[in-house]
């Protein structure tokens, strides 16, 4: 039987994007065997308090952070649509464009995971993709002890141990606001466009 072509989803707000989701991202790639890893920065998470600013450069960096790897996409859908940016009309829209033959993978983070019971539409997001869930520093992930809240999960999600790089944007914004070095912990070509962008009040820390 020929397999069918698996295609990685990865939404996220990337505030900026960091090695920590280039990492389990390529982590996924690899342990899937996907063709191709599609970068879906979202306008508004619905769950997140706090709405991003930044749309543009946000896509900017992505688009910068991807270049170098040939399986690795950039798709600026959900900042075409007005927010809040749920995952459920974003998967439609691809079901739509590469049919029922593919199989979907969702990438996301252990502690993303753990809010998936209050996603909107949770049930036919499992009808529509798998779930690729990736160990993160500090957080859990029991995959038995989520199917009780949430039967629909059951056979559709596979953990990733993945490389375990404890990093965050929302603690890149502090060290960069706090004129603590960032470099190593994201693209260079990332670090060098907040820089010239001024972006998150970031100054360069001393040489
Ligand atoms: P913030 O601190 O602002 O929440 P973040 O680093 O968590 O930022 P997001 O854009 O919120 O980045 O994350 C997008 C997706 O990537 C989520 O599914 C999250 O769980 C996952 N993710 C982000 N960083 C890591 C990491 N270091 N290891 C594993 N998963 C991660
Ligand atoms: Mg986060």
């Amino acid at each position: 039987m020929v397999k069918r072509e698996q295609i990685g989803v990865f939404g996220g707000t990337f505030d900026p994007i960091h090695f920590g989701h280039l990492a389990i991202a390529e982590e996924a790639r690899v342990a899937l065997g996907l063709s191709q890893v599609i970068f879906i920065p979202a306008a508004h998470q619905p769950l997140k308090g706090r709405v991003p600013e930044l749309s543009e450069q946000r896509l900017a960096m992505v688009r910068l952070a991807c270049t170098d790897n040939p399986a690795f996409r950039v798709d600026d859908l959900e900042l075409r649509r007005p927010p809040p940016s749920y995952t459920i009309d974003t998967l439609i829209h691809l079901r739509e464009r590469f049919g029922t033959e593919v199989e979907l993978w969702f990438i996301l983070g252990a502690d993303a995971a753990q809010d998936l019971p209050r996603w909107h539409r949770i049930e036919q997001i499992l009808a529509l993709t798998r779930l690729a869930i990736v160990a993160r520093p500090g957080h859990q992930c029991d995959l038995t002890a989520l199917q009780a809240t949430l039967p629909a999960l059951a056979g559709r999600a596979t953990l990733i141990h993945g490389p375990r790089l404890e990093i965050s944007s929302s603690d890149l914004r502090r060290r960069l606001s706090e004129g603590l070095p960032v470099r190593y912990q994201l693209p260079e070509a990332v670090r060098q466009f907040i820089l010239t962008h001024q972006l998150y009040h970031y100054r360069e820390p001393p040489q």
